[in-house]
């Protein structure tokens, strides 16, 4: 059976009153027949009838065995690192999203909990890094915003033979292209607020893992420290998995043409695309934040804001949006310079969509000629 369809029917018709759909079970506490005697359910902190639905479908979808879901895709993330103790060392991809760097260098280190960033494109520099004390391995495949591929595959191997923990954000490639844990990750985390939400409506995040034991102990710090995800955007999770093969099929189609006309396009220097995904990058000949700036602000389709994987295009400028607080030295030498544009392609029509690039590449050409000493526009949305 194809994947959809797997998908699809592993969402069950509701036992008691056969709807279709899965129920919004909008309760804080479950009543009991006698103490402790109850359905399987009884606070919704600790379980709640929807968010385990969710957690069934996208256990099996990854290929896991348990799963979890949290209130945003950083404290998923921030559940993994529980794993770990004081004294533990953490061996990151070096072009890591901002926010987990973020939880890392500013929440992690001050208990104890160190990290060393790499290129995990480069096998040998990953074996270099690792020591006595490292006890995990944190990638992100394809990575933001330059969409570096690592080969999951080889950096198992690698965990397996130093006994270490290993786990993928899975965020940019769904699951629908890629399944970590099929290739020898020990856990998946996503920002669900991207494609399997897929329509920039809730902010939301997944652990799953491969082994029970360590899905429980997820699950412990998931109740114990109570960032859970609430029943009604565990539906809207559950509505945008049943569509995500469908979308993320639609948003890659779409993606590859407008990756194809930006690689034609005299103003471009360089265009980053994995062949993938709805997520494409490109550098502008003219690589400053006055001519990056402008263009973004041309596009008419392409709304101006961060994250990605929904049914509206986006468009962002990294370099004073999501990735502004990074040093601008390391920044550049991450491949984020001023003239870096990144797109999160949607389900508008591909041919809608490049003309409103064109137009936007006529714009910036007009306004340069125009106003050479034009200041550069205000108003970018502060980082989050
Ligand atoms: C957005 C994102 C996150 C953080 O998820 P939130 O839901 O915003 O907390 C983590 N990893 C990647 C790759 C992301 O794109």
């Amino acid at each position: 059976m194809q994947a959809t369809t797997q998908l699809l029917h592993s969402i069950p018709v509701d036992a008691q009153t056969g709807a279709i759909a899965v129920p919004i079970y909008q309760t804080s506490t479950f009543v009991q027949e006698a103490p402790g005697v109850n359905k399987g359910f009884d606070y919704s902190r600790t379980n709640n009838p929807t968010r385990q639905e969710l957690e069934k479908i996208i256990a099996q979808l990854e290929k896991g065995s348990v799963a979890a879901a949290f209130s945003s895709g950083l404290a998923a993330i921030d559940a993994v690192i529980k794993l770990l103790q004081a004294g533990d060392e953490i061996l990151a991809v070096n072009d890591i999203y901002g926010g987990a760097f973020r939880l890392f260098e500013k929440v992690y280190k001050k208990f104890g909990i160190n990290v060393t960033y790499v290129d995990m494109t480069d096998l040998a520099a990953i074996h270099r890094s690792i020591t006595l004390k490292t006890k995990l391995i944190w990638l992100e495949t394809p990575t933001n915003p330059t969409l570096k591929v690592a080969d999951i595959r080889a950096i198992a191997s690698i965990a397996e033979r130093y006994k270490l923990l290993f786990a993928v954000d899975n965020t940019f490639a769904s699951p629908v292209y890629q399944q970590p844990l099929s290739l020898g990750a020990d856990i998946v985390v996503h920002s669900a607020t991207k494609f399997i939400g897929g329509h920039s409506d809730v902010i939301a995040g997944l652990v799953i893992a491969k082994d029970p034991e360590i899905g429980q102990q997820i699950k412990f710090y998931q109740n114990a420290c109570g960032a859970v995800l609430g029943p009604f955007d565990s539906f809207l999770l559950i509505r945008g998995l049943e569509t995500l093969h469908l979308r993320v099929q639609q948003h890659t189609r779409s993606a590859t043409q407008v990756a194809q006309y930006l690689q034609q396009h005299t103003d471009v220097a360089e265009v980053f695309y994995p062949g993938f995904g709805g997520v494409v990058s490109f550098r502008l000949k003219k690589d400053t934040e006055a001519t990056a700036s402008t263009f973004v602000q041309a596009t008419q389709l392409f709304h101006l804001a961060e994250s990605l994987g929904g049914v509206k295009s986006l468009i962002s400028h990294p370099a004073s949006m999501t990735h502004k607080s990074i040093d601008p030295e390391k920044r550049k030498a991450a491949g984020v310079s001023d003239g870096l544009i990144r797109l999160s392609v949607g389900l508008e029509d591909a041919a809608d969509l490049v003309n409103d690039l064109e137009d936007a590449f006529q714009y910036i050409n007009e306004t340069r000629k125009k106003s050479a000493h034009r200041k550069p526009a205000a108003g970018f949305v502060p980082s989050n």
